[in-house]
């Protein structure tokens, strides 16, 4: 575990032990679950979606220090960000982790920058954007039917 020791920045720590919206948004109306086999992440995300805007966002699940504190700093960013916003948003954080600059928006990631050292740890790179992949699910989701997710393969199903 040594070598994943500066991966744990303040940040990353404080969101891993504190997570931040962990909870069932009230009248949430988008679902999805994640899973990251590679580590045995599991992500549930819920969200209240309104007029294109996301009016909350919550998670639960179990996982590693980097999911959890990667789907706690998500639902602080994406929270009333349209889902335009969120969508150039994950563009910009899936740049930022992969090192991959393609396909990248200059969105202003903020706290988000605390999971660039995962570029590094190329196992880790899924547990970093497990939450994003399963965002972007429930985004595509309508509240109620199953939407298969053939695109990613760290989301299993949702809601
Ligand atoms: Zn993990």
């Amino acid at each position: 575990m040594s070598d994943l020791r500066d991966l744990y920045q303040e940040i990353i720590l404080d969101h891993y032990r504190t997570p931040r919206n962990l909870r069932a948004p009230a009248g949430a109306n988008r679902t999805a679950d994640g899973h990251n086999p590679l580590c045995g992440d599991r992500v549930r995300v819920r969200l209240r979606v309104a007029d294109g805007v996301i009016e909350d966002a919550g998670f639960e699940g179990a996982g590693c220090a980097i999911s959890t504190a990667s789907a706690s700093l998500m639902t602080e960013a994406v929270k009333g960000k349209t889902v335009a916003e969120a969508e150039a948003l994950f563009q910009a954080f899936r740049a930022l982790v992969t090192g991959d600059s393609a396909g990248s928006t200059d969105a202003d990631l903020g706290k988000l920058e605390a999971l660039a050292g995962v570029r590094d740890y190329p196992i880790r790179i899924k547990c970093a954007t497990l939450a994003w992949h399963t965002l972007e699910s429930a985004l595509r989701s309508v509240s109620g039917e199953v939407a298969a997710d053939p695109g990613a393969g760290s989301v299993v199903s949702s809601e």
